[in-house]
Order: C-alpha cells, then structure tokens, then sequence
C-alpha cells in the first residue's frame, strides 16, 4: 500500500475504532485493509464474502461517513473480496467474541433498503403496497402488517424501507429496528444488569417497532412473554408493529397462540420467489445502484440459474463484479457458467462436496476437517462442517464419522449438538451458516 494511502487508511481505522465497540470492530474489521483509492471512491479488500457482506449490511453509511469526512469530498465504498491465495484463514463468527449487548447501540437502517430500490413483481405485490400503506399512514393502514416468506426474498428490505420512508416525515417519529434475536439477548442483559424497566420503557415509547425474523422467538417463552405485553402497549396505542417471519403465522408452532393470533390482527402478506423478469429487473437494479454496467449476457446467466433466492442472484452478480474487477475485465461467459452450474446439472451433494465447500469458505484444507489437530479454530471449522453435513444430507453419525477422519459417532453427534446450540444463541453464525448452505445449493443438487 502507497504511504498515503497507509496514514489515510489508519485515520479511517481509529475513527471507526471510535464509532462502535471493540468487538464489533475485531469481528468486522480486523482482516480488512485499504486496496485503492479514487476521486469518488474508495475501495476496501475483505477476506471472505461474509464480511463483505456483513460490512454491506452493517456499516456501509457509517464508512461512507467516515470516509467523506477525512477525504473532505463525497466518497462512495466499494468492498474487494481477496483471492483465495493471499487470505488466511478465517475464524468462523462463533470465536469472534459475545454476542451484542444492550449497551451496543441500535442496528442502523440500511440506506440502501428503500422503497425506490425494491423491484416490484407479481411475487412480492402485496408485501410491497401493504409496506407503502404503513409507511405511509403508520399505526392506520394495517397493524401490525406480518411479512413472511423463506430467505433472501426482501422481508428485511422492506422492513427498513418502511423504516427509511418513515424517517423522512416532517415530524420525528421514534423508530426501531430490530430482530427477534436482539429483542431476545436485550431483554435477558437487561434482567441480568437489573435494567428491565429501562428496555420496557424503550421499546413501549415507541411510534414504529419493526421486528424482522420472528421464528427465532421459537421455544423462547419468557421473550415471547415480553414481546406479548410490548405488543399489546403498542397496539393500544396505535402505534405501528411490523413483523417478518420466514414462514406464514400458521407455521409457528413454537410460538404462544395469543402472540400469533395478534399478528393476525392486521395484515398478512407473503412473498414469493421471483419470475424470470422480475430477477432479470432486480439484477439490473443492484448493478445500477453498484455504478457498474453489466453485460446483459451475464445478467440473463444469472437470472437462469439462481431462482428461488435474491439474496443468492445478488450474491453470484457480486462475485461476477469482483471478478471482472480483479482480472480487470468483463468475467467470460463461460467462466460464469462454471461458478453457477445449471439446476439440472449440478452435482449431487456429498459429504465430500461440503467438506470443499466449508474448506474453502474458512480458507483451511480440506484434509484438516478429517485430520486430528484440535486448533481452536480447526475444530470449529470442522464442527461446522459436521453440522451442514447432517443437515443437507442423509448420513448417519456412524457414517460421517468415518468422513471425517474415523472418529466415533458420538463425538460425531456432540460436534452437530454443539452447533445446533450456538445457532440459537449467535445469530451472526446463524446468518453465516445459512449463507454457506445456499450456497452450497446453487452448485449441487441435494438428494430426496
Ligand atoms: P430476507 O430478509 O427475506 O431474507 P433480504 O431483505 O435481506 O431478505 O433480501 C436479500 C437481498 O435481496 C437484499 O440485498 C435485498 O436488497 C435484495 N432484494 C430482495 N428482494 C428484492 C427486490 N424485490 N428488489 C430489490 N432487491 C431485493
Ligand atoms: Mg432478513
């Protein structure tokens, strides 16, 4: 890195260090480093695409901010995920440290999340027009609207689009975003520092409560309990409750009735997974709002192999970017049809497919998931990688221990019970799992 770009880059690092707390910044910063540097933007190499796209997510306004500031002129960010070759290996989430606290401050709205970047299609109608309704008219329209449909299909986005819309009105409202999760680990720190009338009175006072993920309150009777008595302050009130689920309100088994009845009080709207038109919009839309110009080849390519998930047709336009990027040309189409096989002609998954693919995403090799070594960090790797085994194929513990390096199924099941636990606990292990499972099935086929 140029000397310039060295002070530049350590001014950026401390004020950042300044902005959020250290755990946050060791899990999302820690491995990152300047690459370039232009009139307008500024780019940033990450090791892997979780914390590219953790840092998309998280702290892409806050780093424009930044970074405007201490350039004196608008700068826009660009995130570079690192050859294979150049990157060491990456912890997986679940060593990185806790888990927010309460004293963590709030989960800021995407500004990129908006109404005018959301792509309307026949998939997503009534979700989008119920948003538009409540942004529009909060606490009248519909309460609480309930937005359900299996990941990556926008519910997050159009939660904190309502959120954006809502924070232009000319009087102040007092908005929240948050998960179910966050709720969840809020309120069992305020219970635990004696502060529960504080979290009351926070999420009581509220104009707008915009609460994404609710399945995860599943099993959790005493947040369940809280949620319950929040809900009822708000309702009363008029106040907006926003709600998303991956599954329909039916689905919640693990939740009180009285809780799903209420979310039936309002509206329910769905979303489904998007035609072909619709993807090939949405592509266009994310490459527009990335300045970069696609070929409509690669578009077309992409639309046609990843279908039942935005998240995942972003994902492969990204990595298409990042290669054309890196080589310093348009990636070829038959590069590109490598990277994203066609439905039909995937490979069938095997255990052997996701230890390469596990491998590959926490940059270790492939035979120290079978080896022996108890490196904190390997065994993690390898207990993940046991974990996706279990789910995503139909092998017995006695056959993925001889998978993985011959060990006895029992170790085999406290390796997949472990995970199993943390998942519950460590949303961002969560999300990161969940990332390498899709995927994980936009290159094979699963059996059954
Ligand atoms: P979910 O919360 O349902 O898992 P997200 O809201 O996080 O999904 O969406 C995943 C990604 O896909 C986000 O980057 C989001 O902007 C994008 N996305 C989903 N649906 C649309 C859409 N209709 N138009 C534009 N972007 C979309
Ligand atoms: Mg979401």
């Amino acid at each position: 890195m140029p000397d310039n770009h060295l002070s530049l880059w350590t001014a950026i690092q401390s004020a950042l260090r300044e902005e959020i707390s250290h755990t946050s910044y060791e899990t999302w910063f820690a491995n990152t480093n300047l690459s370039s540097i232009d009139d307008t933007a500024l780019t940033i190499t990450v090791p892997n695409s979780f914390t590219k796209g953790g840092l998309e997510k998280r702290y892409r306004p806050l780093l424009e901010q930044t970074v405007s500031a201490i350039c004196g002129r608008p700068m826009a960010i660009n995130f570079a995920v690192l050859e294979k070759k150049e990157r060491a290996p990456v912890e997986p989430t679940l060593i990185k440290g806790p888990a927010p606290t309460s004293r963590e401050k709030p989960l800021p709205l995407n500004p990129n999340y908006t109404f005018t970047h959301f792509v309307r299609g026949n998939n997503n109608h009534l979700a989008y027009a119920s948003s538009i309704a409540v942004a529009e008219a909060p606490g009248k329209a519909y309460n609480p609207l309930f937005i359900y449909g299996s990941v990556g299909l926008g519910k997050t986005h159009l939660l904190q689009a309502i959120g954006n819309h809502i924070s232009t009105d000319t009087s102040p409202k007092n908005i929240m975003y948050t998960t179910s999760e966050r709720f969840s680990i809020e309120m069992i720190s305020s219970i635990r520092n004696n502060t529960t009338a504080d979290f009351r009175a926070k999420f009581r006072t509220l104009d707008i409560l915009l609460i994404d993920d609710i399945q995860f309150l599943e099993g959790k009777e005493g947040t369940q309990e809280e949620l319950f008595h929040t809900f009822n302050e708000l309702y009363g009130q008029e106040k907006q409750i926003v709600l998303s689920s991956d599954r329909s309100p039916d689905k919640l088994s693990g939740l009180q009735e009285r809780l799903v009845s209420r979310f039936r009080w309002g509206l329910v709207a769905d979303i489904q997974p998007p035609v072909w038109e619709t993807r090939i919009a949405i592509l266009h839309e994310k490459a527009r709002l990335r300045g970069i110009e696609v070929d409509d080849s690669i578009i077309e390519l992409i639309a046609s192999r990843i279908s039942s998930n935005v998240r995942a047709l972003e994902g492969a336009l990204i990595k298409a970017i990042a290669h054309s990027e890196l080589q310093g040309t348009q990636i070829a189409v038959s590069d590109l049809e490598n990277m994203l096989p066609e439905e039909g002609k995937r490979p069938p998954l095997t255990v052997e497919s996701i230890k390469e693919e596990v491998a590959t995403q926490y940059n270790v090799k492939r035979r120290d998931l079978e080896g022996s070594s108890r490196k904190k960090e390997l065994v993690q790797v390898r207990q993940i990688a046991i974990y996706i085994a279990r789910e995503m194929t139909d092998s017995s513990f006695p056959s993925l221990g001889k998978s993985f390096g011959n060990r006895d199924h029992s170790t085999i099941m406290h390796s997949y019970m472990k995970i199993k636990n943390l998942l519950e606990d460590t949303p961002l292990l969560y999300s990161e799992i969940k990332e390498i499972q899709e995927n994980i099935l936009t290159k094979y086929t699963r059996r059954g």
